[in-house]
């Protein structure tokens, strides 16, 4: 299992702060901002170069879900940014597909 799965199984704690039946979120363990919650499909993609045709569902489902989960998270006004990270120059450390949602101060950019 990966990581996140653990953590959909409740084997592993996380501050979770919405779930359905096909995408959960819950805060990031070491944020990076005042805001920092980790969205990703229930489905194991491992990332985003791996994603196929029949994705297509619960790809549409998870970016849907963020304006729900911005305003339950109190960012919705000030605005945020969405991170995927994908492979090893880009960041990626669990391979379990995840949408980074950071918020709650200006964000630098270009990102480092
Ligand atoms: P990435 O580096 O894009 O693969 O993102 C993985 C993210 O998972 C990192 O920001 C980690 O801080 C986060 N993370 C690792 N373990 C946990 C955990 N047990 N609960 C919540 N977030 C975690």
């Amino acid at each position: 299992m990966t990581l996140f799965e653990r953590i959909i199984a409740r084997q592993i704690p996380a501050e979770i702060v919405y779930e359905d039946d096909q995408v959960i979120a819950f805060h990031d363990i070491s944020p990076k901002a005042p805001i920092h919650v980790l969205l990703i499909p229930k489905k194991v993609i491992p990332r985003m170069g791996e994603v196929q045709p029949s994705d297509v569902g619960v790809l549409g489902h998870l970016l849907l879900t963020v304006p729900l989960l911005a305003l339950k998270l109190g960012v919705a006004e000030t605005g945020y940014r969405l991170v995927i990270n994908n492979g090893s120059d880009g960041g990626e450390t669990v391979p379990h597909l995840h949408c980074h949602l950071l918020g709650g101060r200006p964000l630098g950019w270009p990102p480092g």
